[in-house]
């Protein structure tokens, strides 16, 4: 069975296709995905996802390039999300590289919601990208869940792998880093430990090279998309990239996923 550690089912560019997607996975043996709500304007449809689907473990979370969405009521209605479904908090983090960011804001709408993680043992999906300083220090300084946090799409330094991780991170690899010009992300990979590996596709967003894409998949607008069932390529990946059995890796991750997502 395959465990996704990351994606957005809910996003717009998938709707069109649910159905289908879904029997896709299912077909591939994707046994659970991490379904990240990033704003409260589409936790209810994560919500309507895990009714509707066993393999969506719902996350709950206000990710970093909208916390200026936040209304009055955000804290009120995550805790509410989180009260109808067993749920993880995601996706939320810090970003500054994206233009205009409000780095206070960030932090503070992080924190809160890192806390709360902590306070619950529930697994925290985090996003960063230009702030592995600040989030290390955060990380140092602040509560943390117990069982630990995941690193998505970690494209940090090689260096930072050990403090990281003894602060109780994992790290998750997408297909997008078997692009060509990715080549410090994989060698960054190269020196995860095995037992904080995780995969992940991130759909509909960081696609496979075109040549390890099996589910090509377009959105209303005719534009490509990456289609949740690209799981097992971008194991495949994984597994060239780290010399394993895919059998092997296989066992590895479902271990590690298991451990960091199964809920309280
Ligand atoms: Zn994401």
């Amino acid at each position: 069975m395959l465990f996704d550690a990351h994606n957005h089912l809910q996003d717009d560019r998938l709707k069109p296709n649910l159905e289908a997607v879904m029997a896709a996975a299912r077909g591939q043996g994707i046994g659970r995905m991490v379904v990240n709500g990033s704003c409260e304007a589409d936790w209810p449809d994560v919500l309507a996802l895990a009714r509707r689907f066993p393999q969506v473990l719902p996350s709950f979370g206000y990710h970093p390039w909208y916390v200026k969405e936040c209304t009055a009521q955000w804290q009120a209605r995550l805790l509410d999300c989180l009260a109808q479904v067993p749920s993880a908090i995601g996706e939320i983090g810090l970003d500054s590289w994206i233009k205009d960011c409000d780095v206070a804001r960030q932090e503070e709408v992080f924190i809160w919601q890192l806390r709360l993680a902590a306070e619950r043992d529930l697994p925290a999906s985090i996003h960063c990208l230009r702030a592995w300083g600040r989030l290390l220090e955060i990380l140092r300084a602040e509560p943390r869940p117990r069982r630990g946090f995941l690193l998505h799409s970690y494209g940090g330094a090689r260096e930072l792998i050990p403090p990281l991780a003894k602060l109780g991170a994992y790290f998750s690899m997408p297909g997008f880093f078997a692009h060509e010009r990715k080549a410090r992300q994989r060698e960054t990979f190269r020196h995860v430990p095995p037992d904080r590996l995780l995969i992940e596709t991130d759909a509909p967003d960081q696609p496979l090279p075109d040549a390890r894409n099996r589910f090509p998949l377009l959105d209303a607008g005719g534009q490509p998309v990456n289609h949740p069932a690209n799981l097992r390529a971008v194991y495949e990946f994984a597994a060239e990239l780290l010399g394993r059995p895919p059998e092997d890796l296989a066992a590895q991750v479902e271990s590690n996923f298991l451990r960091l997502f199964t809920l309280p």
